[in-house]
């Protein structure tokens, strides 16, 4: 049987990690199997629910490539479907209306809470054969006794006793249908074989199977996915300063990085740690997925990202980096070296967003020194900058290996350790200590522009007495 699975998100937020992660396993299993992989906006909530949402969470997703299979679907349009369903659960008598009060439901619950007992319906409704009115609501008769037993991929033999679940509502005095019975008549009419959603919803399934017996549906595949935890093992949220999949594209963050990243939160293959798509939907393994919640590290992120922007052919690296010089500024197309300079600092940081930081001084002036760096390094080093200057000024060729083997001969002659003789220099040059071998560093700049900023260092330093 083809498999078929869906991403069913509730547009009450922005997409977040744990959402896309979910989507990518189901888009995953989909993908290996040769089925289908659907999108179905739960909408039913009107009141927390936004199209913004939905078109957030449906561009999240294309951005990485998490495409479906056919147009995405909307709760709130298939109430059709759902009153006809309906229909036939209380023709067959495993559905009753109840016209219990908020107040004998309040009270109800107290009372059973004092015994120490979990709060549920206790029935009273369910053979007093109750007709339809604006004051009932229809709740499934679920069996008392018994266990409903179901196999997870991820978790194995999953066991809940009848007795413990409610005879849960279906129908609201209103009317409308509630979040489980839309979410497994939907299920069904989009032919959905295997749910693969969150752990959250683990004591959802056996009140959905449930009504899917009461429907006379065929049974699905589960797989629930552990939670995505902050470093502080607290499930993730603003709080723990994991914001939406905007915020990462936003910094520089790869799409397929994030594929990668997202990959890694509750699944692994031995040591391996790079993962693009493709090798994903080969090696990918929903059984192997583990049960503990997955910790999501924005060092690991780094790390990925990092690796991913270093295997991009220059040409499609620059493509990336582009609109990030715009955003700080820098038109890459004002120097013949571009290129050049954009290739020695491609690794500088992890981010599209803090490479494009670090270009800042080698296409505008330095506008002020790293204090730390300067209090370190610049001060005191007037006459390093000036030997130095002098010795770059008498070049004849100006290229990496004539400013290397001055370099050397200054250091020699100065007799001073590596960093005293590089890291003023360096300074001068970017502003702070961090940049390629000062010999390239200084290639990327003419030997005019050279000159220009150790003077403005040196003088720098003279403005400091
Ligand atoms: N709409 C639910 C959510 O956003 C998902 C339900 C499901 O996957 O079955 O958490």
């Amino acid at each position: 049987m083809t498999k078929v699975t869906r991403f069913a998100p509730s547009p009450t937020g922005a997409l977040h990690i744990g959402g896309v992660r979910t989507a990518l396993f189901n888009y995953v299993y989909a993908k290996q199997n040769k089925g289908k992989f659907l999108i179905r906006i739960e909408d039913t909530d009107a009141e927390r629910s936004t199209r913004e949402f939905e078109t957030n969470i449906l561009k999240g997703l294309s951005d990485l490539g998490i495409n479906p299979d056919e147009l995405p679907v909307r709760q709130s349009e298939r109430s059709e479907l759902y009153q006809h369903a309906v229909k036939e659960i209380i023709e067959s008598g495993k559905a009753y209306y109840c016209n219990c009060s908020k107040e004998r439901l309040d009270e109800m619950r107290a009372k059973q809470q004092s015994k120490g007992l979990k709060p549920q319906y206790d029935g009273k409704c369910r053979n007093l054969n109750l007709q339809a009115d604006a004051s009932t609501v229809l709740r499934l008769k679920t069996p008392q006794d018994g266990e409903l037993i179901f196999h997870d991929l991820v978790r194995g033999e999953v066991i809940f006793q009848n007795s413990e679940l409610d005879d849960l509502i279906l129908l609201r005095s209103d009317g409308s249908p509630t979040y489980h019975l839309c979410n497994v008549i939907d299920d069904y009419e989009q032919k959905v074989t295997t749910v693969v959603r969150g752990e959250d919803h683990l004591s959802n399934t056996p009140r959905q199977i449930h009504i899917q017996h009461a429907l006379g549906y065929p049974s699905l595949e589960y797989a629930h996915l552990p939670m995505v935890l902050g470093p502080d093992k607290k499930r993730l949220s603003k709080r723990n300063a994991v914001t939406s999949l905007q915020d990462y594209f936003d910094q520089g963050y790869l799409e397929s990085s994030m594929i990668n990243m997202l990959a890694r939160l509750g699944w692994s293959k031995g040591d391996k740690e790079i993962f693009y798509i493709e090798d994903l939907i080969s090696d990918f393994r929903i059984q192997e997925v583990q049960k503990a919640g997955a910790i999501f590290d924005s060092a690991k992120l780094d790390w990925i990202n990092n690796h991913h922007l270093a295997a991009l052919p220059f040409d499609d690296f620059m493509q990336k980096l582009i609109p990030f010089l715009k955003i700080v500024g820098i038109d890459y197309t004002q120097k013949g070296n571009s290129k050049d300079i954009i290739a020695a600092m491609r690794s500088s940081k992890p981010t599209l967003l803090g490479v494009a930081k670090d270009l800042a001084p080698y296409f505008s002036p330095v506008d002020s020194y790293d204090e730390k760096a300067a209090d370190k390094f610049l001060r005191g080093a007037e006459s390093v900058l000036e030997f130095v200057q002098r010795k770059l000024n008498s070049l004849e060729v100006w290229n990496e290996k004539s400013i290397d083997h001055a370099l050397q001969e200054a250091q020699t002659a100065l007799s001073l350790p590596t960093p005293k003789l590089n890291q003023p220099i360096r300074i001068a040059m970017t502003g702070s200590t961090q940049s390629p071998s000062l010999g390239l560093t200084l290639s990327l700049f003419d030997a005019v522009e050279v000159n220009h900023r150790i003077d403005a260092a040196l003088k720098y330093l003279a403005n400091q007495h």
